[in-house]
């Protein structure tokens, strides 16, 4: 079973750690939400489960408990003997490391990865796209956030929220925001209200995908000019010709262009070369 708040302190006073904030160190103290978490997780018969900070091993516990082998990465070396405590006897691969140097081929196809993880702040985002532009065996998220960069991830054209993550997640994934999450519910209690996305992997990393998405945060280095000269000296046509090429109206401004039409302007690319 996932842990209560009371057993979350305990640990953490018994161990002597006190939770470092520049390590986004907010324990989830709520078995509700942590179930909730375990069962978008799918099947554990079906795929191994992959966790980003395990912190004091209460989601990594509950994934376990539910048969999925689990292999988590952890980098404060403090929680070592606390998670060697509360995951005793369970099929956890435990490796006290920084997440944002993972090898992404260990993620490679052949296995199905779910992630399952409540990211630290400073470098979820980027630990979670580079998975979904790299890691071929990645077949599902389920993930919390800050509220702001769940609306980031699941955003669509037009709103304020829409960016590159918004691009690159629908690249590769159909996101949703399944819930919010009230700040109490964290030991200890964040300033920012949360939220839980999944993300269903829709596409493998490929040649076209990458450069979409290189076509894309070139874009929104200027979201609000017209695409024309946003782009321009990024494609290795002019502008003016790959656009109408690839369906794109080159009056058009970053922000306003759904992720397929930056699909399209890749694979445009691609042609011409
Ligand atoms: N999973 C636990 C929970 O829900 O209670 C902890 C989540 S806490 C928001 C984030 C965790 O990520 C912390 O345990 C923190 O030490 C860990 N962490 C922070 N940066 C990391 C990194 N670069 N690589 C691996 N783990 C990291």
């Amino acid at each position: 079973m996932s842990q209560t708040r009371s057993e979350i302190e305990a640990l953490l006073r018994r161990h002597a750690v006190m939770p470092r904030r520049g390590l986004g160190q907010h324990f989830l103290a709520d078995r509700n939400l942590v179930d909730k978490m375990v069962d978008l997780a799918g099947d554990p018969a079906r795929s191994r489960a992959l966790e980003i900070g395990p912190g004091t091993g209460t989601i990594t516990r509950a994934l376990a408990e539910a048969g999925f082998a689990v292999t988590a990465y952890e980098i404060d070396e403090r929680l070592r003997p606390v998670l060697e405590e509360s995951l005793a006897g369970l099929d956890v691969d435990l490796r006290f490391q920084d997440a944002t140097r993972l090898d992404t081929r260990e993620f490679g196809a052949g296995t199905d990865w779910v992630l399952v993880s409540n990211l630290p702040y400073q470098v979820g985002t980027s630990i979670l796209l580079e998975l979904l532009q790299e890691a071929a065996g990645l077949g599902r998220c389920v993930v919390v956030a800050q509220r702001e960069v769940a609306e980031r991830l699941t955003a669509g054209p037009g709103s304020k929220a829409y960016g590159l993550p918004s691009v690159i997640t629908a690249l590769y994934g159909q996101a949703r925001l399944e819930f919010r999450i009230p700040p109490q519910v964290f030991l200890p209690v964040p300033k920012v209200d949360s939220a839980a996305v999944s993300i269903l992997r829709v596409a493998p990393p490929e040649p076209v995908r990458r450069l979409a998405v290189r076509v894309a945060a070139a874009a929104f280095r200027k979201r609000r000019k017209m695409v024309r000269s946003s782009l321009r000296g990024v494609l290795p046509a002019r502008a003016e010709e790959i656009l109408p090429r690839a369906g794109v109206d080159p009056t058009e401004r970053p922000e306003d262009l759904e992720p397929g039409a930056y699909l399209s302007i890749a694979a445009a690319v691609l042609e011409a070369a």
